[in-house]
């Protein structure tokens, strides 16, 4: 059989026929899905076929040679090695995988995920959106498989993750939070920032968990007290000038207090609003250097929790 064109595999995007009902083929006619999928010995029409999608990634002619098939809720099949699977899932996953052929209740987009982060190969490729990431993530405890377990640090599935973080920060904070994966909160949690946390549904903060949610919380509440500090100390006067006397330099910890009200607002401190109300050069540079420092000391505060 050439299996670099056969003539029985439909795309994804194609209608497959209706599959039988699983449990009854499976278990009066195991070789059904095998023999549709791998072709009889002597080849008959092509009507004869049960046509079924099969997954670009996970074919038939993989090496090592696949011996198990799984089968999508959508009917998309999925040639895996047994011996792979229970690699990376040696507790789970076994009770079926003694099996040839399992039809899971995932999506083939979901099921696609779950099986790249057992071989621990990338799934970019397929460019998934966050809620196929995370409901694919949800759904391998259901399959015994532990999401910390795959999810770490190098993990191409991590990066796949962390990519998706700068666009839905809360979703993969929650995602981590709830399956306890600390690294993957650690990086979300820097997406979020100037999140408003007062908007988080309860729904999401029960997902969130306390743990992670009190990290969260106090991870603003500790910037916001840094940030008061820093914008709490203004700038040291500069020795009295004929020009500019110590009574002068009321206006430059008044321009400070208005500079500090631009960093609280996450406004980029403007300078050159600033020289109406300072007509003194020093003290004009004694802010700028203030403004500079006040920007290192800042961005020296934790960012994550
Ligand atoms: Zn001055």
């Amino acid at each position: 059989m050439n299996l670099d064109q056969p003539l029985y595999i439909y795309e994804k995007d194609q209608v497959p026929l209706p599959l039988p009902s699983d449990q009854t083929l499976v278990d009066e006619n195991p070789d059904y899905f095998a023999s549709s999928i791998y072709g009889p010995a002597e080849p008959p029409s092509l009507q004869s076929y049960v046509q079924i999608p099969v997954s670009t990634a996970f074919h038939a002619n993989a090496i090592p040679p696949p011996n198990t098939l799984f089968l999508s809720s959508d009917g998309v099949s999925f040639h895996v090695r047994n011996e792979t699977i229970l690699e990376s899932s040696p507790r789970h996953l076994k009770h079926i995988s003694r099996q040839q052929i399992i039809r899971l209740d995932a999506p083939s987009a979901e099921l696609n995920i779950i099986l790249h982060a057992l071989y621990g190969t990338s799934a970019a490729a397929y460019s998934p959106d966050t809620n196929i990431l995370v409901n694919a993530i949800d759904r391998m405890p259901t399959y015994g498989i532990l999401p910390q377990s795959v999810i770490w640090p190098l993990t191409h599935l991590y990066y796949l993750l962390l990519s998706h973080a700068p666009i839905c920060p809360l979703k993969i904070y929650a995602l981590a939070a709830h399956h306890n994966i600390s690294a993957l909160a650690i990086s979300a949690s820097a997406h979020l920032l100037s999140y408003d946390l007062t908007t988080i549904t309860d729904d999401m903060a029960e997902r969130i968990g306390a743990i992670y949610l009190k990290k969260l919380l106090t991870l603003h509440i500790e910037r916001n007290r840094s940030l008061k500090q820093i914008l709490l100390r203004p700038p040291h006067p500069h020795p009295p000038t004929n020009e500019c006397s110590f009574t002068n330099q009321d206006r430059l910890t008044r321009t400070w207090a208005l500079v500090s009200a631009h960093f609280v607002w996450d406004v980029q401190p403007d300078i050159t609003d600033v020289p109406e109300r300072l007509s003194c050069g020093i003290c004009l540079e004694v802010l700028e250097d203030k403004i500079k420092d006040t920007v290192v000391q800042w961005a020296s505060v934790k960012r994550t929790i």
